[in-house]
């Protein structure tokens, strides 16, 4: 996928409106391409913004009545008579749409740490997701297959600076299918991969930064999957699965509490 098609479809990437093969597509050519990253960034930073931060007001009767007059003129317009549509970038649309002092405040509220960590973990839940599909769409979910446990720590350790607790969970019906290394947030970190039924669970693993809320588990729900994140003993923890939610929660309880 080219830059072009990429710009063209950020839109509904971003609205998740795409299917699945369009979503890796995208996915892709934006973790290779920093000018359309950047221009994904700003678009989430804006979508997100106006989803937490905007205040909805009804319309007033004479902007209501404009809008009324024009659908109905619209409406009787005949077929090829109808002006041509122009696509324009999805800000334009908004700042269209008469929320303009409302995309101005916004725009520089963005500019506050408020957001930092949010969106920093939004980052996160997609280069996670990213990091699954591309392996699940690529056949290549394991570099080291094994479901013993001290088998998959010392080939992980022997590769990264860390070594990840690698738990057994076979008892708690989440067999370990086997690990490998992915990239996530400017490193490279460990994936476990284990199985429960016919889903597979990714749980991607790094140090801490000191900087992550370690009090919270926070999940997240995108293109069909599921994400959970937590901290603990040093590490950064994020399961990504088809899995129903509430499994996943078991899942990452068991290996939290497994030594
Ligand atoms: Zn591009």
């Amino acid at each position: 996928m080219d830059c072009m098609e990429t710009r063209t479809l950020l839109g509904s990437y971003l609205d998740r409106e795409l299917d699945r093969k369009s979503v890796i597509a995208v996915g892709r050519h934006l973790d290779g391409c920093g000018e359309c990253k950047r221009m994904f960034d700003l678009h989430s930073s804006i979508t997100s913004a106006i989803r937490k931060r905007a205040t909805y007001h009804p319309a007033s009767a004479s902007l209501a009545n404009r809008i009324r007059a024009q659908i109905a003129q619209a409406a009787i317009r005949p077929e090829n008579s109808r002006p041509p549509r122009v696509t324009r970038p999805l800000w334009n649309r908004w700042l269209q749409l008469g929320s303009a002092v409302a995309a101005a405040v916004i725009i520089t509220s963005i500019a506050t740490t408020q957001l930092a960590s949010n969106s920093g973990n939004q980052m996160i839940a997609e280069q996670i997701i990213n990091g699954h599909s591309r392996a699940i769409l690529t056949s290549h979910q394991i570099d080291v297959a094994s479901s013993d446990q001290h088998t998959v720590k010392p080939w992980l350790s022997s590769k990264l600076d860390f070594s990840p607790t690698v738990a057994d969970l076979t008892t708690a019906g989440f067999p370990l299918r086997g690990g490998r290394l992915d990239y996530v947030d400017n490193r490279p970190v460990a994936v476990l991969v284990y199985g429960h039924r016919q889903h597979v669970i990714d749980l991607f693993i790094w140090p801490d930064d000191g900087v992550t809320d370690r009090s919270r588990t926070r999940s997240f729900s995108k293109r069909g999957l599921n994400v959970l994140h937590w901290s603990a003993a040093g590490m950064t923890h994020w399961a990504v699965s088809d899995l129903n939610s509430a499994d996943l929660e078991t899942f990452a309880e068991r290996y939290a509490s497994s030594k």
